[in-house]
């Protein structure tokens, strides 16, 4: 029996698991996938406090090695239920195994929104992407778009633009929600155009994509594109867990200020709660936050 299993292995759950094995609590962490989770994606960071400019990856690695050097566990599986067991939890896995926490911090952050458009999901991997800093070197002199307005869309479009031949950003309305410093790097960028109050209405090609088409200002256009770099944001990823949750309107996990859900033990951590600001810093707050909570709720048992 772990004092807490923690479901997620990104930045809040890692941080979580450090915070926990200083208070001397024993700590499982539960990675379904990468270390490190969405911040593994970003090329740059540049607004993480102390950190003048580090990797996606590199600070995925440290945030891990932190939470290990400390004597957290970790195990690459998923988690896909959470049973109730005498006071505690049951938390069961897709490889068989289960493990059995006092405990549980669900970390599970966000995966990406489609856009919604025939094909998208059966050309993932032969033209549409979500991460340009996994696929972008398959597209190294080729024609490119990326869609969204967020800094995710920015930076792929600045990434992309310096291997690729052209990159069109397509937005769906004429400002950005992603940073102003972002937008003026592309604007000074000769291989990169603006697509502005545009859609994305299909997707053209049939086992490879070789076209966008685009709806602007009521006209359809056809961008010839061998990539097309989705980057409209993210969903959160907890349905598994949504029976012990109470979930806001866009379905985030919704909690108090200790991370504490409405489930007595189930605290709440990162990207997938529901809060004004999704960034990695408030992500690592929760973390901290969930973790010290959790060590008192185990306390007060
Ligand atoms: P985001 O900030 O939520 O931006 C999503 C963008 O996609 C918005 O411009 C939105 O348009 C557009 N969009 C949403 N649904 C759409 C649809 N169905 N069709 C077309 N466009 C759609 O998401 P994000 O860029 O993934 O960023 C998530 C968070 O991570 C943000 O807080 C961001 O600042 C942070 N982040 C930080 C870094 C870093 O280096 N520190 C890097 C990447 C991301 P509207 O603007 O019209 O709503």
């Amino acid at each position: 029996m772990y004092d807490v299993i923690i479901i997620g292995g990104g930045p809040a759950g890692l941080t979580a698991a450090t915070y926990l094995r200083r208070a001397e609590k024993t700590a499982l962490v539960l990675e379904k996938n990468a270390f490190g989770g969405q911040i593994t994606w970003s090329p740059r960071v540049e607004n993480f406090p102390g950190f003048v400019s580090v990797s996606g990856t590199e600070l995925g690695d440290k945030l891990l090695e932190q939470a290990m050097e400390q004597g957290a566990e970790v195990e690459l599986d998923e988690a896909e239920a959470i049973e109730a067991i005498d006071g505690a939890f049951r938390v069961r896995c897709v490889s068989g195994e289960s493990f059995d926490g006092r405990s549980v911090i669900l970390a599970t952050g966000a995966r990406p929104r489609l856009l919604g458009v025939e094909n998208e999901e059966a050309l993932v991997g032969s033209g549409v992407s979500f991460c340009a800093v996994c696929d972008g070197a398959f597209y190294k002199g080729r024609r490119v778009a990326v869609c969204g307005g967020g800094n995710s869309a920015l930076q792929d479009a600045v990434l992309l633009s310096d291997s690729c031949e052209h990159v069109t950003l397509i937005h769906r309305r004429d400002s950005f929600r992603g940073e102003v410093k972002l937008v003026e790097t592309l604007r000074e960028k000769e291989n990169v155009d603006f697509m502005l109050n545009a859609s994305v209405t299909a997707l053209l090609g049939e086992d490879e994509l070789r076209a966008v088409r685009v709806e602007q200002d009521g006209a359809e256009k056809e961008i010839a594109v061998d990539g097309l770099f989705v980057a409209v944001g993210h969903e959160p990823d907890h349905s598994a867990f949504a029976s012990w949750l109470e979930l806001d309107k866009a379905g985030y996990a919704a909690s108090g200020e200790n991370c504490l859900t409405k489930t007595p033990g189930l605290f709440v951590a990162g990207d997938c709660r529901s809060k004004g600001v999704r960034q990695l810093t408030t992500a690592v707050a929760d973390g901290a936050v969930a973790a010290l909570a959790a060590c008192r709720w185990i306390d007060g048992q």
